[in-house]
């Protein structure tokens, strides 16, 4: 196969690999990234890198996030050459060398420099696949959107003085405590976005409010219900407090950190005046400190029934539906920079869909070879359809 590394520093290549069209179909890009998070051996039952294979398992750090996709793109994408399969439109496989700490090596890199490496009408990525049942029925997940990354800062103003005279002063950190509350205690009014509303519609059958929606889960499982709520509108936690940094000196300004997730679509503009309604009138400045992800595609796409017709295939009572994930990924830089159809999917059945969530970037993190065989099957399938 054609392929070549990219690499901005040498020791942090991007590979890409391209089995070449054969018409002018669409182009499919298999997209995955090779860096994880740092692993402390302390905390495992075995080595972090040694890959063990236990119990119909790989252990080690990087099995669900995301090595195991790295190897079954891989595998698919060399299969299918091997077998002589020629589509019409290009299948490509890219290992980016950056995504958890993003200092610009991977993905967003070859967009710029590169684009020519990694240009694609469709994509497959990280970011959801799990199986789980509402209902009593069976549904696999796929992620078609992701909320805006978009933390800000607020700086509140008092006056410094001797704190064994407190009347003096004016307590920038006293004055930051009711506003930390009224953050903490906002409850955004819920809307329904494609997605949503794509998701309420299958599982229940029939479109419903958001407020309707938000009821029945509660009556429903209270588990479903804190899922789906921060679907359904921007999110705002106060993470972070700093004021004086003597004990004796009361602060004239108090710094608060606020993670704030905005709606695909919406911007920072639109979340500004909801967030100063919140607040109220006060002594302090908001500073948005960044703005990244917040994209979406559409679902009535062929790379989305292509994945339907996998899911009905393994498993005839089960739906595909989709879902707007809290974090970004790697799949917004190719929305964004050549209008992508990018989804996270990695089918998983055999592992619980909770313990994979507890065991991405935590210790013991494994993956059940079942899984990675039917994502195999899954990639293929869909090159085969997509690409045709
Ligand atoms: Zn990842």
């Amino acid at each position: 196969m054609e392929s070549d590394l990219y690499a901005k520093e040498p020791h942090r290549a991007n590979l890409v690999a391209r089995l070449p069209g054969t018409g002018d179909g669409p182009s499919l890009l298999l997209l995955s990234h090779t860096d994880t998070v740092v692993a402390d051996p302390a905390e495992w039952q075995v080595d972090p890198w040694s890959g063990e294979l236990r119990d119909g398992e790989v252990w080690g750090r990087g099995a669900l996030d995301m090595k195991s996709q790295v190897a079954a793109n891989a595998v698919t994408i060399a299969s299918l050459a091997r077998e002589g399969f020629r589509p019409a439109g290009e299948l490509i496989f890219v290992a980016a060398a950056d995504e958890e700490v993003g200092q610009g090596f991977g993905l967003p890199w070859l967009c710029e420099e590169h684009p020519d490496a990694v240009r694609a009408d469709y994509a497959l990525n990280e970011g959801a696949g799990e199986r789980i049942e509402l209902l009593g029925r069976p549904f696999y997940i796929c992620s078609s959107a992701e909320k805006m990354s978009s933390p800000f800062r607020l700086l509140v103003h008092g006056r410094a003085g001797h704190a064994s005279m407190p009347g003096i002063a004016d307590n920038a950190l006293a004055k930051a405590a009711p506003l930390i509350e009224k953050l903490a205690a906002y409850r955004p009014e819920p809307e329904l976005g494609p997605e949503t509303d794509a998701l309420i519609q299958t599982v229940a059958g029939r479109s419903l409010e958001p407020g309707e929606a938000l009821e029945l889960a509660r009556e429903v499982d209270p588990g479903i219900a804190e899922m789906l709520e921060p679907l359904l509108s921007l999110t705002l936690s106060p993470t972070m407090i700093s004021a004086s940094e003597r004990r004796n000196v009361v602060p004239s300004s108090c710094e608060v950190i606020v993670d704030c997730r905005l709606l695909p679509g919406q911007t920072q503009a639109d979340a500004e005046p909801l967030i100063r309604g919140v607040l109220g009138e006060g002594d302090y400045e908001l500073e948005w400190i960044e703005g990244r992800g917040g994209t979406r595609s559409a679902l009535e796409t062929p790379l989305w029934s292509a994945l339907e017709g996998f899911v009905a295939e393994i498993e005839p009572d089960a739906a595909l539906i989709p879902i707007c994930v809290a974090g970004f990924t790697d799949s917004h830089w190719l929305r964004e920079a050549f209008g992508t159809v990018a989804y996270g999917f990695f089918p998983m059945r055999t592992m619980d869909a909770q313990l994979a969530a507890r065991l991405v970037h935590s210790a013991d993190e494994r993956i059940a070879v079942a899984d990675v065989e039917l994502a195999v099957r899954c990639f293929r399938e869909v090159a085969r359809r997509v690409c045709g």
